[in-house]
């Protein structure tokens, strides 16, 4: 009988994991505080009801901009600094030794290589924001001052534009992630059509922040337009509430982590 090649392909396709071998390359190592801080937001992301058992959040390596770090492939909840392993930004891992890695780690490297000011990245299927990005007639939009982010309404990727139809819809290879990450463009927000969505931030903070206020946002607009027409935010108001409460981000912050640390998160 011939090995089949088939088999193998489908195992993959089927396990949304992926065993790659590490780049041979030393670097100077990121600083233990911002893996601490990845950590952290793991546990904040799947306390906030971000992520559940999926998603994945990454930081860009504060000491070599052409690396970032993500946890290996695991739920968020259990993350914990030894899990944290850094890539190259074409997906390749560095220190994974054998450890398995999230499929869709392209995502995070292909949106760093084409955003230099991106310094934190979530993608996540968060359940009110995934509906809005397969419905044809209503875009999602900012509809207070804590989403400034949003911005004029939020681009959402098709995968059949890049890969056709028939894909399982995870961004599975470094074309997938170039795709998306076009499509993100200048924004700070990308649905990802019958997926999810990608946030993107200057920091780890704003990305958690924006993460978690996408869905709050998403609650609000299900709401809002449920009594009728709708008045959302201006571009011009999402840029002004977007520039003040962002200075302010630190608050929610501190308050997600001693939630998580101090054991009363379903997380800690
Ligand atoms: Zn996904």
């Amino acid at each position: 009988m011939e090995p089949s090649q088939n088999m193998c392909t489908h195992h993959f396709d089927v396990a949304v994991a992926a065993y790659a071998d590490d780049a041979a390359i030393a670097g100077a190592a990121a600083s233990p505080a911002l893996i601490d801080d990845l950590v952290t937001a793991n546990h904040i992301l799947f306390d906030q009801g971000i992520v559940d058992a999926f998603g994945h959040v990454s930081v860009r390596h504060d000491h070599d901009p052409e690396r970032f770090l993500l946890a290996r492939n695991m739920a968020p909840a259990t993350v914990t600094a030894d899990d944290i392993v850094e890539f190259m930004l074409d997906g390749t891992p560095v220190n994974a030794a054998g450890r398995a890695v999230y499929l869709e780690r392209f995502i995070h490297g292909e949106i760093y290589r084409s955003r230099p000011d991106v310094k934190a990245i979530v993608h996540s299927h968060s359940p009110t924001v995934l509906p809005f990005s397969v419905s044809k007639g209503t875009r999602f939009r900012p509809v207070c001052h804590m989403s400034g982010f949003l911005g004029g309404g939020t681009p959402v990727f098709e995968i059949r534009e890049a890969a056709g139809d028939g894909t399982d819809l995870l961004i599975r290879d470094r074309n997938l992630g170039a795709a998306l990450a076009q499509t993100l463009g200048e924004s700070s927000f990308v649905l990802m059509r019958g997926h999810g969505s990608t946030v993107v931030g200057p920091s780890l903070r704003h990305a958690v922040y924006r993460a978690v206020y996408a869905e709050v946002n998403a609650r609000l607009q299900v709401e809002a337009v449920r009594l009728g027409e709708v008045t959302y935010l201006s571009d011009k108001e999402a840029e002004a509430a977007q520039r003040n409460i962002e200075t302010q981000i630190d608050r929610p912050w501190m308050m997600w982590k001693r939630r998580v640390q101090s054991g009363q998160a379903s997380a800690a």
